[in-house]
């Protein structure tokens, strides 16, 4: 089993295609060190997403490897892994169940206290009072019945409340308003500091605070630097 003791993330030499033939990522590497972020930014479908999906492992990788605190990640258990791991990823898709149910979802035996906590953090406690049957209220089939900014800051009080070790942040705020992308932003970056993060981002503004921004181009790195050398 992984035992996360620094948090520390590497991406060696990555190469992944989802289909033979068709190479998606090639040699990527980047490090993250132990409560570190690194932002990957670039055009739609230039592999960001995939590069998440490779470290929870929904695929292996076709050449190089990906560690955690020097440890593969093909050599630990799934359910280890992805224990150590937390997401907000660019499109939530909830269960057919609960609010509450979807914000616990993962840490079974939690409190409702601890999930309203969590809620608020992520300001989206007010929107699930205002439901007919707040945190008992039903989301639908995939979570048709909210918003997708709704749905966003649902995974985040999800995230919030599983504190993992090493958190993804995909588009985080590209669903929600100014308003709220504002105050979200800003757990996001309380929450990024005191854990290793990989945040993937579409602007740079969003993604100043990073220690390294990866540029990626057709599943290439062409630059790297801080974002003022960016
Ligand atoms: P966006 O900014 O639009 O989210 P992205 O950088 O996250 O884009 P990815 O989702 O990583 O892009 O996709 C990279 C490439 O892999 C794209 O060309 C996409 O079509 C392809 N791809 C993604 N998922 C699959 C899949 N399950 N099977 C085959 N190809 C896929
Ligand atoms: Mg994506």
């Amino acid at each position: 089993d992984l035992a996360v003791s620094r948090g520390e993330v590497r991406f060696e030499h990555v190469d992944f295609g989802y289909e033979p033939n068709r190479q998606i990522l090639w040699d990527v590497s980047f490090t993250i060190s132990p409560g570190g972020t690194v932002a990957v930014v670039g055009g739609s479908g230039s592999g960001k997403s995939t590069l998440a999906r490779l470290l929870f492992r929904f695929y292996e990788v076709g050449g190089g490897r990906i560690l955690i605190d020097g440890v593969d990640i093909r050599e630990v258990s799934l359910r280890s892994l992805r224990a150590a791991l937390g997401i907000v990823p660019q499109d939530t898709i909830l269960f057919n169940d609960t609010v509450a149910y979807n914000i616990a979802y993962g840490r079974p035996g939690v409190s409702l206290a601890e999930v309203i906590d969590a809620a608020k953090a992520a300001h989206v406690h007010d929107f699930i009072s205002a439901l007919p049957n707040q945190y008992d209220a039903e989301v639908g089939e995939r979570g048709v019945m909210l918003s997708g900014g709704e749905k966003q800051r649902i995974a985040i009080a999800r995230a919030i409340l599983k504190n993992p070790p090493i958190l993804v942040f995909d588009e985080a705020t590209s669903a929600l308003d100014t308003r709220s992308e504002r105050a979200i932003q800003d757990e996001l970056d309380r929450l990024a500091k005191t854990r290793t993060t990989l945040i993937i981002a579409h602007r740079l503004s969003t993604v100043v605070d990073a220690d390294e921004i990866l540029v990626l181009e057709h599943g290439r790195v062409v630059e790297r630097g801080s974002h003022d050398h960016l």
